[in-house]
C-alpha cells in the first residue's frame, strides 16, 4: 500500500503540466485529490479520469477573495488537507528585457507566483496547524537561484518562493508541518505557450531549447519529498535536464 494512501492533497494549477502530472501520481498513490485551476472546463475532465476520488475547484490563486473563501467552499469531507502542492504559476509576457515588457504583466506574474502562493498557504495552513499537521510542497525553479535574462519578474517571483519556502520550513519545523521546495530546470509543458500567448511560439521555444524535462519527472520529485518518514524533511530538490554544460 502507498505511504500516502488515504491522505487528501490540494494541488493548484492542476489543469495542465506539472500540476496535472502531480495530481495523477498522487491519485495513483491512493491520495484524494482536490485539483484547482481557473479553467474548470479543462480541469474537470482530467480530474474525472484519475483513478481515485477527486474534486475539481475553479480557483484563481491571484484572487484574494476567492482564495480566502476556499476552505469554507469545500464540501465538509474534503476540508481536512494533508498535502498542499503550491504549483500554479506563469510568466506571461516573459523573455523580454525589463523595459520592453508590460509592467502590468510583470506585476501579474508576482501576483500569481508569489501573492497567490502565499494566499493559498494562508488559507490551508491553519487547518493543518489545528489538526493533523501536513506537508506543503512549493514549485520553485532554478530561476529562483540566479538571474535569467528576459525573465526579471519570473526570476524575482521564484527567488521569493525560494525564500518563503526556506522560512516556512524553519517556522513550522517540529510542529508537524513540513515544507519542501522543488526547483526544476526547463520542463516541456504548456508554460511556454502561456508565456508567449501563442502555441506555435511555445512549441518552437522548446524545440530550440534542446533537452527538456517532462512534467512526470517533476511529479516524481514531489512524491519523493512527500513519501519521506515524518522525521525527515526534503528541503529542496533541484532537478534539471541532462544537457551538457
Ligand atoms: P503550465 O503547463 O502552464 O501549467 C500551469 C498551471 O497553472 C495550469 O494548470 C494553469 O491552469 C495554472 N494557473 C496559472 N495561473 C493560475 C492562477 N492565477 N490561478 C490558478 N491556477 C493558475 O506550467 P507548468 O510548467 O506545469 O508550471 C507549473 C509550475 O512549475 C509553475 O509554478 C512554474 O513556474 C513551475 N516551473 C515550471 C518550469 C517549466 O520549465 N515548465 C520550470 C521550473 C518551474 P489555468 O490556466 O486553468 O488556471
Amino acid at each position: 500500500m502507498s505511504k500516502l494512501a488515504g491522505k487528501t492533497a490540494l494541488v493548484t494549477g492542476a489543469s495542465a503540466g506539472i500540476g496535472l502530472a502531480t495530481a495523477r501520481l498522487l491519485s495513483e498513490a491512493d491520495v484524494r485529490v482536490i485539483g484547482c485551476a481557473r479553467r474548470l472546463d479543462v480541469l474537470r475532465p482530467q480530474m474525472d479520469e484519475l483513478p481515485g476520488p477527486t474534486l475539481s475547484v475553479q480557483l484563481d490563486v491571484a484572487d484574494a477573495e476567492s482564495v480566502a473563501d476556499l476552505m469554507t467552499q469545500l464540501p465538509p469531507e474534503w476540508q481536512t488537507i494533508d498535502i498542499l502542492v503550491n504549483n500554479a504559476g506563469s510568466d506571461i509576457g516573459g523573455r523580454r528585457d525589463f523595459h520592453e515588457g508590460d509592467i502590468a504583466e510583470w506585476v501579474n506574474t508576482i501576483q500569481i507566483n508569489v501573492s497567490g502562493l502565499m494566499q493559498v498557504t494562508a488559507a490551508v495552513l491553519p487547518g493543518m496547524l489545528a489538526g493533523q499537521g501536513g506537508h506543503i510542497v512549493n514549485l520553485g525553479s532554478v530561476a529562483g537561484l540566479s538571474g535569467v535574462r528576459g525573465c526579471a519578474a519570473y526570476v524575482a517571483s521564484k527567488h521569493a518562493v525560494h525564500g518563503l519556502s526556506d522560512t516556512l520550513r524553519q517556522e513550522y519545523a517540529g510542529r508537524g508541518i513540513r515544507v519542501s521546495e522543488i526547483l526544476p530546470g526547463m520542463v516541456k509543458t504548456e508554460f511556454a505557450k502561456t508565456r508567449f500567448s501563442d502555441a506555435d511560439k511555445g512549441d518552437a521555444f522548446y524545440e530550440n531549447y534542446g533537452l527538456c524535462l517532462e512534467a512526470e519527472d517533476i511529479a516524481r520529485s514531489v512524491l519523493f519529498a512527500l513519501e519521506q518518514p515524518p522525521h525527515a524533511v526534503v528541503s529542496q530538490i533541484v532537478i534539471v535536464p541532462d544537457n551538457p554544460g
